[in-house]
This record gives structure tokens, C-alpha cells and sequence, in this order.
């Protein structure tokens, strides 16, 4: 089977469990987007992707998706929409922004106030423009990415639920930041009911974010493993990787 075979047929069985899901949860699929995480796997596996229909990829690691979006063909990149969805230092904002449609991963308030500056000074640097982008958007798309661990070693990275709402709040003082929604990453080896209960609390604090800023409609949640339960949960992003395109080559 060709490498683009391999992606169209579990592509085909990834979108398959979508539907489900969503029929099961009552649920328009429509109203879910698909995001291909596609870190560790080389820039070729985006050129499938796009020709098989899909609009949103992911990618975790600045370097190698800076390096990767670069290479796109401009129709390639004008086809997709890039989140960046990792643990993001606050000295690689100003590259980031060059690249990322959104960035997911926002996590606490020294980062906010990067992404700000960052996105400022790519408006006032009009020749360093935006690989692939002719046009940058004035304002950068952000999720907050919140911890699901209730104080436990399982936490996979995010702000504390109770320092959430001033997070949101400082975003929508920048200047150049509009917030979208949360983000989350299921805590490890909880199980069903646990997971469940996890996605759970990221609704609920979904809600509550929309109480006072009604546009953060985004719910990033589920990944190959969980996301039935995520699409039960209401989440509007589903963020897959290995059951797409397989387990990820050695990045070293
Ligand atoms: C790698 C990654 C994913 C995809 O995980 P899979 O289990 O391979 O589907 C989702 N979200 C984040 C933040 C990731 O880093």
C-alpha cells in the first residue's frame, strides 16, 4: 500500500468513528473539526492530507513546524488552517506567530503578553511576512489549554481551572489576541468514567469562560484515543494523530 493509501484508508475509518460518535451523541458532525497532528511526520504526509480533504493540521514542536509549514507549496498552505498545539516558550512567540493560524496551548499570563508583542511587531514588520500567508490576520486566534488533573502527577501540562477566568480576561485586554475557546489533553490512565468525567469539567468550564466572553465557543478536546468520549462531551476540535498516520518515526 502507498504511504497515501495508507493515510486515505485510516483517514476513512477515523472520519467513520466521527460520524458515529456524533450519531450516538445526537450530534451534527458537522459541527466537529478534525485536526491532524501531524509532528514527527514529514512535510509530504500535509500534501496527502490536503488532497484527501483535510482543512486543519496540527503540530507540536516550533522548530520542526516552522521548518515544515515553510516547505508548503502556497496552495497547500492557503488550503489549511495550522494549530499549534504544544508546550510553547515564551522566547519562541515571535516565531510561532509567522506560522500558526491559532495557538492552542496557552497556558499562563508571561505567554498571553508574548503572543501580544509577538503578534504587534509581525504588524509592524510588514517585510517579514507570514511563510505562506500573503496576508496575516491582524489578530492571532488563541485557546487557553487547562489542566484536567485535579492537582495530579497525571496533569498533562494547562492552567489551574481556579486561575482560568483571569486568564481569559487578560486575553481580551491584548490588543492583539482574540480567545476562541479551551483546550485540554485527557489526563493519563483514567479510564472511561475517569476520562469522561474530565472532558466533563472542561465543558463546564467552557460555559462558564462564555459567561463573560460569549465568542469562545472552541472545545479542543479528544485525540485517537478518547475521542468518542470527547465528542460526547461536546467538544468542537478533535485533535488526532496516530490514527491517522500511524505511530510517529523517532524524532531523534
Ligand atoms: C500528539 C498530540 C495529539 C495527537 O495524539 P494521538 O494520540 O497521536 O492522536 C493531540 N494533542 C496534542 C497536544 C498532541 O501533542
Amino acid at each position: 500500500m502507498s504511504r497515501r493509501e495508507e493515510i486515505e484508508t485510516n483517514l476513512a475509518a477515523v472520519r467513520e468513528r466521527i460520524a458515529r460518535a456524533c450519531a450516538d451523541a445526537g450530534r451534527d458532525p458537522g459541527a466537529v473539526t478534525l485536526i491532524v497532528v501531524t509532528k514527527f511526520h514529514p512535510v509530504s504526509d500535509l500534501g496527502h492530507l490536503v488532497d484527501l480533504g483535510v482543512t486543519d493540521i496540527g503540530e507540536n514542536r516550533d522548530q520542526e513546524a516552522g521548518a515544515k509549514i515553510a516547505e508548503l507549496d502556497p496552495a497547500t498552505r492557503a488550503a489549511l488552517t495550522v494549530h499549534f498545539v504544544g508546550q510553547l516558550q515564551t522566547n519562541k512567540a515571535r516565531h510561532v506567530v509567522r506560522y500558526a493560524d491559532v495557538v492552542q496551548s496557552v497556558d499562563r499570563a508571561k505567554l498571553v503578553g508574548a503572543l501580544d508583542r509577538a503578534v504587534a511587531a509581525r504588524a509592524e514588520a510588514p517585510h517579514e511576512v507570514v511563510e505562506g500567508v500573503a496576508e496575516p490576520p491582524q489578530k492571532l486566534a488563541v485557546l487557553l489549554q487547562v489542566d484536567l488533573g485535579e492537582g495530579e502527577d497525571a496533569g498533562r501540562g494547562g492552567i489551574l481551572p481556579a486561575d482560568l477566568m483571569a486568564l481569559a480576561d487578560q486575553v481580551e485586554l491584548t490588543e492583539h489576541l482574540t480567545l476562541k475557546g479551551l483546550m485540554a489533553v485527557a489526563p493519563f490512565g483514567l479510564g472511561e468514567a475517569g476520562t469522561t468525567a474530565a472532558f466533563g469539567r472542561l465543558t463546564d468550564l467552557g460555559a462558564r469562560v462564555r459567561d463573560t466572553h460569549p465568542d469562545a465557543t472552541v472545545l479542543s478536546a479528544g485525540m485517537s484515543g478518547d475521542l468518542e468520549i470527547a465528542i460526547r462531551s461536546g467538544a468542537t476540535h478533535l485533535r488526532v494523530g496516530t490514527a491517522i498516520l500511524g505511530s510517529r518515526p523517532d524524532p531523534r
